[in-house]
C-alpha cells in the first residue's frame, strides 16, 4: 500500500526489459546495423505511446527522464527568467516542484507566490484568478497531491494561466498513473511524471513539453544526440525530444516504460479509477469510522484518488508505519512526504501515515488494514 512512492512491476514490462538484453542490446540513433535500428525502433515506439497516452500531438513533445524531478527541473533551469517576472506555485507541492521555483528565485529574483488550499486540499479557483497576473511567467501545480491525495482543478487553472501570458507547468506524478489525463484537453504547457509509480522501472519518467513553447526552454545538458549540425565554431541543436535527451538513454528502462503504457492502456484508465474509486472509498470511510484516527484530505470521494493520510491518536506516524509492518506486513509510508509546506501550513502535523492504493490491490486487503489500525488504535487505551 506504498504504490505513491512507487509501484510494483507488472510481468509483461520485466519481459520487455529483457528483451531489449537478450535480442537487440545496442545503443539508439548511433548506428546502422541491425540491432542498433531494431533498439532505435523500440526507443522511438515508446516515445509514440507516451504521448499516445497523455493524447500530445506528436512523439516529438515526449522528453524520457529518469523521473518526475528531472523534468521539472528541465523546465525550471531551461527557462530564461528576468527580473519582474512571477511565479505562482502551491503550498500543497512536492518539494521538488517547490524548492525549483524557490531556487529559481534565489538566483534570479523573480518573485514567487504560493497558493494555500484549504484543510482538505482544495483549492479555490478565485485565489488563482487574484494571484496570476501579466507578470507571472509560470504557474506550477500539482495534478494530484502525494500527501493529501487531492486532486487540483488543473483545466481551470491553466486556462487562467493562458489567459495572462503565463505557461502552465503540472506535476503528475500521481496523476498520470491513476487517472485519464489528457494534456490538450488541459491545455497546460508541461507536464512531468514518473514511469516507476506507473508500473514502468524505476530509473524511467516523462516530461511532456509543447511545441510551441519547446524553444523557450534551454537544455541544461547537451552533448551527444541534441544537435542538428556543428562545425568547428559552433552548433545547432536538434529540434523535439533530441534537443533535450542528451547522451545515451536509459534504453530498457524507456522500452519498459512503453510496455507498462500499454499495459495500463490494455487495462483502460477508466477502470484502474472505477476499481481505485471503490477500494479508495472503502479505505477511507473506514479510516473515518476510528474514533482514534484522524483522516486528512478531501470527504468526498470524487476529490480524490486512492490514498488515505492519517494519525492515530498522538502516536508517531513512523510507529503507526513499523507497526503494520511488523503485524501485518503492511508496507505503507510515514513522515512528510517529501511536502514540508503542506505539512506546516495545511494540515499542521508533523507527518502523516499514508496508505497509498494501485491496481493490484484489493478490497480484502483493505478491510485487513483497517482492522490492523483498529489494533494499533486500541492498544493506546
Ligand atoms: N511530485 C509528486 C507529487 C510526487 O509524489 C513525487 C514522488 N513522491 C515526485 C514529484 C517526485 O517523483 P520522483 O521521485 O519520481 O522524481
Amino acid at each position: 500500500m506504498d504504490s505513491a512512492a512507487s509501484s510494483l512491476t507488472p510481468e509483461p514490462v520485466l519481459e520487455k526489459m529483457t528483451e531489449f538484453y537478450h535480442r537487440y542490446r545496442a545503443n539508439v540513433d548511433r548506428g546502422i546495423h541491425q540491432l542498433s535500428q531494431k533498439a532505435s525502433e523500440e526507443y522511438e515506439s515508446a516515445h509514440r505511446k507516451v504521448a499516445r497516452f497523455i493524447d500530445a500531438r506528436s512523439e516529438e513533445e515526449i522528453i524520457m527522464t529518469r523521473n518526475t524531478t528531472e523534468g521539472l527541473n528541465i523546465v525550471a533551469n531551461g527557462l530564461k527568467w528576468k527580473k519582474g517576472d512571477k511565479i505562482v506555485t502551491t503550498l500543497m507541492d512536492h518539494h521538488s516542484n517547490f524548492i525549483i521555483w524557490q531556487r529559481v528565485r534565489q538566483r534570479h529574483g523573480v518573485k514567487l507566490e504560493a497558493i494555500k488550499p484549504n484543510e482538505q486540499g482544495l483549492f479555490n479557483v478565485a485565489d488563482f484568478e487574484r494571484v496570476i497576473d501579466d507578470q507571472t511567467r509560470v504557474v506550477a501545480v500539482p495534478h494530484v497531491s502525494n500527501a493529501l491525495g487531492s486532486v487540483v482543478p488543473i483545466s481551470e487553472i491553466s486556462k487562467i494561466a493562458a489567459r495572462r501570458g503565463a505557461l502552465t507547468v503540472i506535476d503528475g506524478a500521481q496523476s498520470v498513473p491513476h487517472i485519464r489525463v489528457d494534456v490538450r484537453e488541459i491545455g497546460c504547457d508541461f507536464l512531468a511524471f514518473s514511469g516507476h509509480k506507473m508500473c514502468g522501472p524505476t530509473g524511467s519518467g516523462a516530461l511532456y513539453m509543447r511545441g510551441e513553447v519547446a524553444k523557450e526552454v534551454e537544455p541544461t545538458l547537451i552533448g551527444g544526440g541534441t544537435i542538428q549540425d556543428v562545425s568547428p565554431e559552433e552548433f545547432t541543436l536538434a529540434s523535439g525530444w533530441h534537443r533535450f535527451e542528451a547522451g545515451t538513454p536509459a534504453i530498457a528502462e524507456v522500452i519498459g516504460l512503453g510496455r507498462a503504457v500499454d499495459y495500463l492502456t490494455q487495462l483502460g484508465m477508466e477502470n484502474v479509477r472505477a476499481h481505485e474509486m471503490g477500494i479508495g472509498k472503502a479505505l477511507h470511510e473506514g479510516l473515518r469510522k476510528i474514533p482514534e484516527v484522524k483522516v486528512y484530505g478531501p470527504e468526498d470521494s470524487a476529490d480524490r484518488v486512492a490514498l488515505a493520510s492519517f494519525n492515530v491518536g498522538d502516536l508517531n506516524p513512523h510507529d503507526v508505519a513499523l507497526a503494520l509492518d511488523v503485524s501485518k506486513k503492511i508496507m505503507i509510508r510515514s513522515g512528510h512526504h517529501c511536502a514540508l509546506p503542506t505539512m506546516k501550513e495545511v494540515i499542521h502535523a508533523d507527518g502523516t501515515a499514508r496508505a497509498s492504493l494501485y491496481i493490484y490491490n484489493t478490497a480484502e486487503e483493505v478491510e485487513l488494514f483497517l482492522s490492523t489500525v483498529e489494533e494499533i488504535a486500541h492498544s493506546l487505551t
